[in-house]
């Protein structure tokens, strides 16, 4: 780099490491409400939220933000390789998307978001949506202005889309989507064929809530989840927030459903470790931030399903779990408990389903929401559409809204274009574990005797230290050795769900 145009890149970190200290401040405040705020202060956590998306946003537009890029872009001493020239990619990247979005817009979308979600959870609890039409009306309305103001010849979900994961596109995924359906349908098709389904009667066993928590803990430990630097708690809805040093994650425990608990902590542990596991020196620029929500989903889908679903891994926790659940748990079998965690059930629950029939929930919503972008499904008819949608790909029938269209935030807090990432990290999270199984062949071995230290190692050296240096195609291509496919994922699910449902 140019002497001159140090100054101006020390400047552009400087004030982006600023504008994260706002907006990290912004993710602990929401953790808050949904983990410990009272019903009370909802009121002023909208406008807190509020107030600190509008400075961010103020910030994040600052004109000096163009000149100071304009003055790296213009060095022909930048090297094209160099952290420098990454994150001066992502801050273009980020600065363009932010200065096409009105100051009055963002604040607006934040205090609705905190607020539709705090209706939004009032309703599902009554399965009423009648309650919660009036947000989501004017979210479906706010969300089209904002793709609007982005989109340029783009579709509005396309401009939504490419937020949440670069180079994401309706088109690109409508051609991935349309075989994955097919392949997994007959999968499931094949298994039904055998007329039996794995014994689950360990998931109804009912454990008190307290013992569910360590266990979770234990397995969030053994996976290398640091909790010097991270939170286990209780929400509604899994989630996780935060990074580097402080990073939070949530479960939920109902008594009856261990699987479910540890499952979800498993999964919020993986988003976890991808977190902690950024490069703390980049900290508040592009390069310590994670490189798109498929990547992110990637990381928690490994470590819940190809991890927490394996033959392996219930080797070494079923002594785990006799350990912190008691004597009941004698009465099964490391294979009783692994054969359980992967029963193949359609069901009308997307964060609850089984790995064969979860991405069919998810193309169900890729299709209702570029309907409800595009005005050609109005918000009030969204519980008939979903109900539909649910008939023809899962052959179910959606007895209420709280287990229908009502059973994901997401809406309610704004992210739209977001759930096809979640297929994308299937699919990534498939292909980066069939790469793993080549480099670290006795991966098993290892699993059985709780060391998850090497795969670890890998996720930290091939993904997460890289942040957003790369694209996810890029990232995909340079840890695996090959384009993004749904080959390895189907394969892997073909493979193990024949081998326990024999
Ligand atoms: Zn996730």
């Amino acid at each position: 780099m140019h002497p001159t145009t140090v100054a101006d890149y020390q400047a552009l970190v400087a004030h982006s490491q600023e504008t994260h200290v706002l907006a990290s401040a912004a993710a602990t405040l929401a953790w808050d409400q949904e983990t410990g705020m009272p019903k009370g202060g909802g009121d002023l956590r909208s406008r807190q939220l509020e107030a600190l998306a509008a400075m961010v946003h103020q910030r994040s537009t600052d004109p000096r933000i163009g000149e100071w890029l304009q003055a790296c872009e213009s060095d022909r001493n930048l090297q094209q390789e160099s952290d420098a020239a990454a994150n001066v990619r992502g801050f273009r990247r980020d600065y363009d998307r932010a200065t096409k979005l009105p100051n009055t817009l963002v604040a607006e979308l934040a205090r609705l978001e905190s607020q539709a979600q705090q209706v939004w959870a009032e309703a599902r609890a009554a399965s009423d949506y009648a309650r919660f039409l009036p947000s989501m009306e004017r979210m479906v309305f706010l969300q089209q202005q904002k793709a609007d103001c982005l989109r340029g010849s783009r579709s509005r979900w396309d401009a939504l889309a490419d937020l949440c994961e670069p180079g994401m596109n309706a088109a690109s995924l409508s051609q991935l989507f349309a075989p994955l359906r097919e392949r997994l349908v007959a999968l499931r098709g094949q298994l039904d064929a055998r007329g039996k389904r794995p014994d689950d009667r360990f998931s109804r066993v009912p454990f008190e809530e307290s013992a569910q928590e360590s266990a979770c803990r234990a397995a969030l430990q053994a996976i290398g989840f640091d909790f010097d630097r991270g939170r286990l708690d209780r929400s509604a809805h899994p989630f996780c927030t935060g990074s580097f040093g402080d990073v939070r994650l949530t479960t939920r425990y109902s008594k009856d459903n261990v699987l479910d608990a540890l499952g979800s902590a498993m999964h919020e542990g993986g988003h976890g470790l991808y977190e902690q596991g950024l490069c703390a020196e980049h900290m508040g620029t592009p390069l310590g931030e994670a490189a798109s929500l498929g990547i992110h989903e990637s990381q928690s889908r490994l470590w819940e399903n190809h991890v927490g679903r394996s033959r392996a891994f219930w080797q070494w926790s079923q002594p785990m779990l006799r350990s912190k659940l008691g004597l009941e748990v004698d009465g099964y079998s490391a294979d009783d408990l692994w054969r359980a965690s992967n029963r193949v059930e359609p069901s009308l629950i997307r964060v609850e389903a089984d790995e064969l029939t979860y991405d069919l929930h998810v193309m169900v919503r890729f299709e209702l929401e570029q309907a409800l972008l595009d005005g050609s499904l109005a918000a009030k008819d969204l519980p008939a559409a979903w109900n539909a949608g649910y008939r023809q790909a899962l052959g179910i029938e959606v007895p209420d809204d709280r287990r229908g269209c009502l059973q994901d935030v997401h809406w309610s807090c704004g992210l739209f274009g977001y759930f096809p990432t979640y297929t994308l990290g299937n699919l990534y999270a498939a292909q980066f574990a069939s790469a793993v199984r080549r480099d670290i062949p006795d991966l098993d071995d290892q699993h059985a005797r709780g060391d998850f230290a090497p795969l670890l190692a890998w996720l930290r050296d091939k993904v997460h230290r890289h942040g957003r240096r790369f694209d996810p195609a890029e990232l995909c291509r340079r840890a695996t050795g090959a384009a993004l496919s749904a080959d390895p994922f189907v394969a892997y699910l073909e493979q193990k769900l024949h081998a326990v449902y024999a």
